[in-house]
């Protein structure tokens, strides 16, 4: 017992040179010469990659459209935009979420609300949203469009948000920057069975990367064809689908809405297609690190995020909620964590506690279970070349600190 001790506190004492990120891209040698080999062609900008990496996505995810984008904050922009979003609307989405799910409703001169979330999963409250879509009803101020957010990789209660998007009469963006390669009942996320739209992100610490890069995707040819415009400046180089037709002049184009340059390009493609072939094994391995996470977390204080029997999280982030008598230290626990070199995050500062969004008129206390969630939530390092070693380590760290709080009052 003694030696265990002295072991432990050896450990914690000796300061870890390697800090330990909460996530990380991983880049293989493949990757590289995708990209290199796209360095080397034509085309450097929006070209065969971009179109080739679009038709890999609707293939893999059983989607019949995509549009790749610079970003999924663009993505989620003229997402809003193809719904036809605009002042005097209203959006709907989770206060425990990247800024960019609710600013995408700003972009458009829409209004933007909350609705509160599950603290066991971290996912929007199906029950407060049933709550607040009845007392919308009945004052007249339904959302246009609901948001929601499948956090840390895990797939919101789409049976549930689609039924009441039919009874309330409101679209669906299914924000899935956390989820590519994630599965709600069987099926991969995506596939917009559930939702008008969904969109994904490609940045470095979600599950596949691209740089800087995202994708919309979509069932409905309406929709794909207004994002591919707003895209690219609203223009249209289709001469079928010119407003003025000059068949004598095919080198018109016309700018027929007023669009932007969300393009992604063929470098980024590139390597996303090279990251796409490995989707499902880095799935695969984000998992098993959760699962051996779960394992070794069982005696303490902490709960993981639950994930649903019928769901396949893409586990992008590990985040553990401290039990209710630990809560008061959640700032002393996620700094020692953090003082250790551990890459400790919080997922998320509720949206509606920001400055800006103070502005707006949203207050602490609108969202009691959010505030309370980002006040007990920690995200611990996942990733795919994450090693148990050093999984161990974090817990054992994790572990020293809650055994030194608990000794004080219990
Ligand atoms: C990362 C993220 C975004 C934005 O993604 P970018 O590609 O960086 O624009 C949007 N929503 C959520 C939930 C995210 O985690």
């Amino acid at each position: 017992m003694n030696s265990i001790k002295i072991f432990l506190e050896k450990l914690i004492r000796t300061k870890e040179k390697k800090y330990i990120p909460y996530g990380k891209h991983a880049i293989n040698k493949r990757d590289i010469i995708s990209v290199v080999k796209v360095l080397k062609s034509n085309f450097i900008t929006q070209g065969p990659k971009v179109e080739k990496f679009e038709k890999e996505i609707c293939k893999k995810l059983d989607v019949n459209f995509s549009v790749a984008t610079n970003s999924a904050t663009s993505a989620l922009h003229i997402a809003c935009l193809s719904l036809g979003l605009q002042k005097g609307d209203i959006v709907w989405t989770s206060p425990i979420t990247f800024v960019a799910s609710a600013n995408c409703a700003l972009y458009c001169q829409a209004e933007i609300d909350f609705v509160d979330i599950d603290i066991k999963n971290g996912l929007i409250s199906i029950c407060e949203l049933e709550k607040k879509l009845e007392h919308a009803q009945s004052i007249g101020k339904l959302p246009k469009i609901l948001i929601p957010v499948h956090l840390a990789g895990t797939s919101c209660d789409m049976h549930k948000i689609k039924q009441l998007s039919e009874i309330y009469k409101f679209k669906v963006i299914e924000d899935a920057s956390h989820s590519i390669g994630g599965k709600f009942f069987g099926s991969y996320i995506g596939n917009c069975k559930y939702s008008d739209i969904t969109v994904f992100s490609f940045h470095p610490v979600k599950i596949i990367t691209t740089g800087e890069g995202g994708i919309a995707t979509t069932n409905n040819l309406e929709i794909f064809e207004k994002m591919g415009k707003l895209r690219s400046h609203g223009i249209e180089k289709n001469i079928n689908k010119l407003e003025n037709k000059s068949n004598d002049k095919p080198w018109l184009y016309e700018q027929q809405i007023l669009g932007f340059n969300y393009r992604m390009n063929d470098i980024e493609a590139a390597l996303g297609l090279s990251q796409l072939k490995r989707l499902d094994n880095i799935v695969k391995k984000r998992n098993d690190i959760r699962k051996f996470y779960l394992k070794e977390l069982h005696n303490l204080p902490v709960k993981v995020l639950e994930v649903e029997p019928n769901i396949l999280s893409s586990v992008h982030l590990l985040v553990i909620v401290l039990d209710k008598e630990y809560r008061k230290y959640h700032s002393e626990i996620f700094n020692f964590l953090k003082n250790k070199n551990i890459g400790v995050q919080l997922h998320y500062i509720p949206v509606h506690s920001h400055p800006y969004y103070k502005k707006l008129g949203f207050k602490i206390g609108d969202f009691p279970v959010s505030e309370e969630y980002a006040n007990s939530a920690i995200t611990l390092p996942l990733f795919p070349e994450l090693n148990k070693r050093q999984v161990k380590k974090i817990i054992e760290i994790l572990k020293f600190e809650i055994n030194k709080i608990g000794s004080n009052f219990i």
